[in-house]
């Protein structure tokens, strides 16, 4: 199989940059995961970012907010380059929210101390301040009357939106989320979903690693094709889906689609 070099961005920013990747490049061993990398992410922007298992999406995601370290290249959040290590790190990785596909909430303590916690570590915020934030979030995302339950009390949608409201609670100026919905039973995926396209209207710089093309097409900026570590292809979405570029785009997208 062929393939032409057409990853030149289509979409134009809309806003200043705030995620900045330049020349990104990790190894996992042999394997080079991230090859190349060039991506700015324009403040309030949506990025839908797709492509075949083991294309390296999760680790983009993990090296914006330095789950895992890059081998060179250079990934600026809001003016500011990642630092390896220290105080400065957790206050930028603080910046950058992650919602995983497995919910990660903390089992033994109940939904609003997930959501409080991470304002009283790392944000000092006074307790009453920080209940009253996570009272008000989990009201936004529908789950407002699970503040006192446990996380294995909640459905999986639930939890998800819990960990959506818990990443919030920080302030994040950008939100990574990793296929937030694929862990979930089917009738749950939308309203998941549909705080996801809430916070996009509000404004929210967000990057989602996804399947859920139905939400690709309605809320993205843009597509980002990964395969085999690079960005194959970008595009606005109405343009990817329609009239793909790339063999390896064409390719996916027949199997998915
Ligand atoms: P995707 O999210 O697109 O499925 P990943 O970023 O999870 O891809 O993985 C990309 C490649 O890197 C895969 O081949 C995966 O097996 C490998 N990989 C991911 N994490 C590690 C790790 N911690 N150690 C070694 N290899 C890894
Ligand atoms: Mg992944």
């Amino acid at each position: 199989m062929t393939d032409n070099p057409v990853a030149e961005p289509t979409a134009p920013p809309t806003g200043e940059p705030l995620v900045v990747l330049e020349q990104v490049n990790k190894h996992f061993g042999a394997l080079h995961v991230l090859q190349d990398i060039d991506l700015t992410i324009a403040r309030g922007e949506v990025v839908v970012v797709i492509g075949p298992s083991g294309s390296g999406k999760s680790t983009l995601c993990r090296t914006i907010n330095r789950l895992e370290t890059i081998d060179s290249g250079k990934i600026t959040i809001d003016g500011s380059p990642l630092p390896a290590e220290g105080r400065e790190l957790a206050r930028l990785r603080a910046d950058v929210g992650m919602v995983f596909q497995s919910f990660n909430l903390f089992a033994h303590k109940t939904v609003l101390e997930n959501v409080t916690l991470g304002q009283l570590k790392v944000r000092r915020t006074a307790k009453d301040t920080a209940e009253r934030k996570a009272r008000e979030l989990l009201d936004r995302v529908g789950v407002g009357a699970q503040a006192d339950k446990y996380p294995a009390q909640l459905s999986g949608g639930q939890q998800q939106r819990v960990a959506i409201a818990r990443a919030l609670a920080m302030d994040p100026k950008v939100m990574l989320f990793d296929e937030p919905t694929s862990a979930l039973d089917p009738e749950m995926i939308n309203e998941v979903l549909e705080v996801m396209r809430q916070l996009a209207r509000d404004g929210m710089t967000m990057v989602v690693v996804t399947h859920e093309m139905g939400f690709a097409r309605s809320a993205a900026n843009r597509v980002v094709f990964m395969a085999d570590g690079r960005i194959v292809e970008e595009a606005a979405p109405e343009q990817f889906f329609s009239n793909p570029r790339s063999d390896r785009a064409k390719d996916f997208l027949s199997k998915i689609l």
